[in-house]
């Protein structure tokens, strides 16, 4: 069986010997063969130096570092690029997704003939009531904007080559992984899991990194919020007219609108509705930026195992 799993990690110095060791471990005891590709996302702490402890361990781990921290979506598509095989699935090093689950996504995956198995979360593990209600009102504007119903949604997946490939075709700086998938389309079946505690530490995402994230998930996905804008406008042209016949027949009537209240009330109004407009558009026009750059990815400070050679072939191929 070839199948390669991609584990990006941030700052898990202090988990990855223990929990590396129990994936290594549940796969050998369902006899899984694989190879682990690491991708350590410029970590600040000792993750680097345990993952050399780990290949020194075992013979069949890769492992490569960022140079700074470049996010997880930008890791996974780091993982692709350097690794080739029949078969993928990406892992937090947390533990979160389950290493015993492994062993049934094969077997679905050979029994529905599926190209991907989406890990779908069925019970979610414990969560900050903040992080429950921003996370909420993210997913209800995502499917909104997008129609991408990610509530349940998790970067736990096995995929095959086809699917690898399709993902390795794009380009995008500011991506989101799961929208991604879900986009190329694919026979895609759901895998139900269980996500676990957290057994070291606290999420790796900081809430400004949610927010971008979540950013970057909607104008990945849609143009939506920029047509709002229209919509807002129209709304308030209506208005206008509405209001600008009014304050006509008042003054040929002789009785003129009183005070600066409704003034102040409409600059407020259409101050803020411009102000808001201007920040959707900037948001895309910065997306726009970034892409024509065209800045790499991510930069690679340092490699241990067998990715030399692909990453030379690949330097020569582009
Ligand atoms: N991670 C990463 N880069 C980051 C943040 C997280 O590679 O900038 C890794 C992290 O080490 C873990 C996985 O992504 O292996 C999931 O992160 P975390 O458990 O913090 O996220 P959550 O479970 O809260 O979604
Ligand atoms: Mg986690």
């Amino acid at each position: 069986m070839d199948l390669s799993i991609i584990i990006p990690v941030y700052n898990e110095s202090k988990a990855i010997a223990h929990n590396f060791s129990v994936i290594h471990e549940t796969l050998f005891k369902d006899k899984i063969s694989c190879q682990y590709f690491i991708v350590d996302d410029g970590s600040t702490d000792d993750t680097w130096q345990e993952l050399n402890k780990l290949k020194i361990k075992y013979h069949n781990v890769s492992a490569i570092r960022f140079a700074r921290n470049f996010g997880k979506e930008v890791a996974i598509c780091a993982g692709l690029d350097h690794i080739r095989s029949e078969r993928y699935l990406i892992m937090d090093s947390d533990l979160q997704h389950p290493p015993s689950c492994v062993k049934e996504m094969l077997l679905l995956m050979n029994k529905t003939k599926a190209n991907i198995i989406d890990g779908v979360k069925q019970k979610r593990s414990k969560e900050t009531l903040a992080y429950k209600l921003l996370a909420g009102s993210f997913y209800k504007v995502l499917k909104a904007a997008t129609g991408l119903n990610m509530n349940h949604s998790s970067d736990f997946k096995l995929f095959d080559n086809k699917v690898a490939d399709a993902i390795r075709r794009f380009s995008e700086r500011n991506l989101f992984f799961r929208g991604l998938v879900d986009w190329i389309g694919f026979k895609t079946i759901p895998y139900q899991f269980n996500v676990q505690d957290r057994l070291e530490g606290t999420t790796r995402f900081s809430t400004m990194k949610l927010i971008k994230l979540a950013l970057n998930a909607i104008v990945a996905h849609t143009s939506k919020p920029l047509y709002l804008t229209i919509v807002g406008g129209v709304f308030f042209l209506i208005f206008a007219i509405i209001l600008g016949i009014q304050t006509l027949v008042n003054f040929f009537v002789g009785n003129a609108i009183s005070g600066f209240s409704t003034v102040i009330l409409l600059l407020l109004i259409i101050g803020s509705m411009i102000m808001l407009s201007l920040g959707i558009i900037g948001v895309y026009i910065s997306r726009i930026y970034d892409e024509v750059k065209q800045r790499p990815r991510y930069i690679i400070a340092d490699i241990i195992g067998n990715t030399e050679e692909d990453t030379v072939t690949k330097i020569i191929n582009t």
